[in-house]
């Protein structure tokens, strides 16, 4: 750990208890009270996830923090400030509900800002990518679902912020959620060291659907390891945050429990884009499937899907086996 870095660590957790103290006392604190309430979130809740108040103006933290050119070049190296083309600097993060986002130790390395009136644009505002904040690895609420639990058994990744927070306020406390990005092998292979059991849990709309797919071909490289990978699905139009306000814990738990394995969402989608009532379905099945499996490390769950793949083709392993190796005939 260079002092530089360390640097960048120390600036961001005093920025976030400065956000945190902003929404204690900031004379225009109400609207963002009013709006922690109308989410139904509790003080302890707020507390938990150190969620602060990002105030109006160009320059709060540029002021409180950047008094000299070397604490406005950290806070630049840090996300924390913008620079316009006319060389003006100011605060990335204005009027704004603050999520500090932690890395696995809990360290204070980017923020995610949420305007708190319905037209606001953009309606999140992430820290871009820094030294420390790299999103491609990072997952918010990762350190809290681990100081929650000794032993974690399964981690939910969910879409968003108040996803995570929503359910863990209803004693859900075992969910992450990616940075707005899709889930990356990555971060798969950081939650699979904290728990054997993974779970996406992806909107039932059409974008879900995509969304989840392009998670399940993201997980591809790192299947067949000592852990279990699920699809859950919630209802059109809900999300985890308005599933678990609406319908409470123990609903949710259910469609938790519902989940679907690796393998079937795999070759429930797979079917889904062929006639498998028809031999010629099935052959072309086998087709789609091919590059897929060659993303998958060799190895007994590759056989075990292959083997699953030559029962839904309604072939046999050896007929199935001599083709896998081949590439596709030209169209
Ligand atoms: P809320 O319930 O507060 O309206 P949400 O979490 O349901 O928010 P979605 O619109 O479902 O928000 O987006 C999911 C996640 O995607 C957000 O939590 C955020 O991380 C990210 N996201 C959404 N909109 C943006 C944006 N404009 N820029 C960057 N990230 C975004
Ligand atoms: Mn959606
Ligand atoms: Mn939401
Ligand atoms: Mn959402």
């Amino acid at each position: 750990l260079t002092p530089a870095r360390q640097n960048l660590y120390d600036l961001m957790d005093k920025v976030s208890r400065y956000y945190v103290h902003q929404l204690q006392n900031h004379p225009q604190r109400q609207a963002f009270q009013d709006y922690i309430q109308q989410r139904g979130l509790s003080a302890e809740t707020v507390a938990a996830f150190d969620i602060g108040m990002a105030p109006d103006g160009w320059d709060n933290v540029l002021r409180t923090f950047g008094n000299n050119q070397q604490s406005q070049d950290q806070l630049f190296e840090a996300g924390m400030l913008i620079k316009n083309d006319k060389g003006r600097t100011y605060d990335r993060f204005r009027d704004r509900l603050m999520f500090p986002i932690r890395d696995r130790r809990g360290r204070v390395i980017a923020f995610g800002g949420r305007v708190i009136d319905a037209d606001g644009t953009p309606k999140y505002l992430n820290s871009p990518e820094t030294p420390i904040f790299h999103k491609g690895q990072e997952l918010y609420g990762l350190y809290q679902a681990r100081k929650a639990n000794r032993r974690l058994e399964s981690i939910l990744i969910v879409e968003g912020y108040m996803d995570v927070i929503a359910l863990a306020q209803f004693g859900i406390n075992n969910a992450v959620a990616t940075l707005g990005t899709a889930t990356t092998s990555e971060h798969l292979r950081q939650l699979i060291r904290s728990a054997p059991e993974i779970i996406f849990c992806f909107d039932g709309d059409r974008a879900g659907k995509e969304a989840a797919w392009r998670a399940a071909e993201n997980a591809m490289p790192i299947l067949g390891g000592n852990f279990e990978l699920k699809f859950m699905f919630l209802p059109e139009g809900q999300d985890p945050d308005t599933m678990v306000r609406e319908q409470g814990a123990a609903t949710f738990h259910q469609l938790v429990s519902q989940a679907q394995s690796y393998s079937d969402f795999f070759f429930a989608t797979l079917l889904s884009r062929v006639d498998s009532q028809s031999m010629d379905g099935r052959a072309r099945l086998v087709e789609i499937a091919k590059p897929y499996l060659r993303h998958i490390p060799a190895g007994l769950y590759r056989d075990m899907l292959e083997q699953q793949l030559a029962d839904h083709a309604k072939t046999n392993i050896a007929t199935l086996n001599k083709h896998l190796e081949k590439p596709a005939p030209p169209p």
